[in-house]
Parts: structure tokens; sequence; C-alpha cells
């Protein structure tokens, strides 16, 4: 086993794997857009319950119904739950949401503009870091309990309804099976090199020390591009458990120039960051932080 040297330590678990996140934000995008109702969605809900089978893990579908805002079509989706060390306390629910935005709003081009988003960054990045991690901890025993969820359904809102959103999220908020998790941390858009890392401000005035210590962490690694100065008021998956007051915050680069245009597409996003955001989830795991 490789020693990590970090922060003046020496661990006893591997590195984060860059590289194979990479690898699982193209075989994402290899299914096309995962827009719910599509094909691809579904290939896609077929290979994330594979891939968690295939580390010796169960995949819990999750099931709900949910209207299209956007088009009024009624959709059957599904929440991907992997439960890890469930017999541990406290309990980190670790999230990302797999569905793909139906069309590119941030273009100008009408045309463009009517197309679906492949969201190599909005999307596929954080379920890359997820199954990483799944994979981390397989091979490395979390001191903590962890659930790992793939939220369906995140992104098919209207732009200024954002209770639209989330609608993952919000169902399994209201419909969480068993004791609810501790503490939720949300892995959305971090994979583009083309902009930092910064905070939501809703999850930083509502739970500013479990937000802080992400950044303390990050800062701890040396991780320059988690910049606590560039924050955003943002309804993303963990504002649902936010709102039912466990500790919940995301780690997100919303300012990708790729968001929600024909651009997000895997050459637009970097092994090295979907790497250093792994890492940061490790060491926040690993690091004793969470203890009781
Ligand atoms: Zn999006």
């Amino acid at each position: 086993m490789a020693a990590l040297f970090v922060a003046g330590a020496v661990l006893a678990r591997e590195p984060f794997d860059g590289d194979a996140a990479f690898a699982r934000v193209e075989a994402q995008c290899s299914f096309g857009p995962r827009v719910p109702g599509t094909k691809g969605h579904a290939a896609c809900l077929a290979w994330i319950q594979d891939e968690v089978r295939a580390l010796g893990l169960v995949p819990e579908a999750h099931g709900f119904r949910a209207v299209a805002p956007a088009t009024g079509d009624t959709l059957d989706l599904t929440n991907v739950l992997v439960r890890i060390a469930p017999e541990k306390s406290p309990r980190l629910l670790l999230g990302a949401h797999w569905d793909t935005r139906g069309w590119s709003d941030q273009e100008t081009d009408p045309a463009l503009r009517a197309l679906p988003v492949l969201g190599a960054n909005d999307g596929a990045s954080g379920v890359a870091v997820l199954l990483g991690l799944a994979e981390q901890f397989v091979a490395t025993p979390p001191p903590i309990g962890i659930d790992l969820v793939f939220f369906d359904m995140e992104d098919q809102g209207r732009a200024g309804h954002p209770r639209e959103y989330c609608l993952g999220s919000q169902w399994m908020a209201r419909n969480w099976p068993g004791t609810l998790p501790d503490f939720v941390l949300v892995l959305d858009m971090v994979g583009s090199p083309e902009t930092d890392l910064g905070r939501d401000l809703y999850s930083l005035g509502a739970f500013p020390g479990w937000n802080r210590l992400l950044f303390d962490v990050a800062e701890g690694l040396g991780f320059t591009e988690f910049d606590r100065t560039r924050a955003y008021e943002l309804f993303d998956d963990h504002i649902p458990f936010l709102e039912i007051g466990i500790p919940s915050a995301v780690i997100i680069g919303f300012d990708a120039p790729t968001w929600h245009t024909q651009r997000d597409v895997p050459a637009s996003v970097s092994a090295d960051r979907l790497g250093r955001v792994g890492e940061v989830v490790l060491e926040v795991v690993h690091g004793g932080y969470l203890g009781r």
C-alpha cells in the first residue's frame, strides 16, 4: 500500500484515484445525455447499480414518480442508496445527482439551447467521485457510517423555480428509510478546472461549523481551488436535508463556463480536480473530525 503524505501525517490508505474517476465520467457520457425518460437515463441507472455490485456492495433502488415541470410528462424515477458500514455512527450521507439537464439554457443559439446537456461536469463528475469513494471505502473501511445516494431528477426545473429542482433529494428527505444521516455532503459540478470550488450561503448560514470543516480540511491539504471567499445561494440536493435540520453542505464549482451548455463534455473535466475533491472527502471521513 502506498503511503500518502498529507499535512504532516502518513496515511494508511491509498490516495483518491482521479484517473479512475475520469474514466467513470467518460463511461456515463458514453450513454449520451441522461435525461429522465430517455434510453441514456435507463442505461446509466443500470450502470450505476452494476458498478456498485461489482464492488461487493448492495444498491437499493428507491423508485418514485414525478411530473417533469417543463414538459408535464409523468416520469418513473430512481434514487440509488448504498449503505456502507451500516453498524457505525455517526452517519454521513454523500450524494450526487445522476440525471442531466434536458435542455441547454446557457446557449444563445436557440437550436443549441433546445439540445440536452451531456453533463460530464454537471452530473457525471459527482457520480464518478461517489463511485471512487465507494471503491476506497471497500478497500479501507471508514471509521463512520456512509450512505451514498445517487439522486435522480435534480436538474429538470425551470429557471426561476427552485422547488422544481432536486425532486429526487426532496423525495428522499421525506421518505428516508430508517434513521436519518447525521451529516450531508453533496458533490455537484466538481470536475471543471476552469473555476474554483465555492460554498453555498444557505448551508454556511445554517450550519457554519460543518461548512467550515470542509474548507479547513481542503486548506490543510494545500488545495487552493477550494475558495472559501467564493459563495453562492444555491438550491441543490443538500437543501431538503438542511430544511429538516441535518447539517448539510455542497461542494460545487458553480461558475464553470460549460454550465448548461453543449460544451459540458469529458474534455472539459479534469482528472486532477476530481482527485482533489475525492481526497478532501476521504480526509473528512478518515480524519476523525466527525467522531462522537
Ligand atoms: Zn445543472
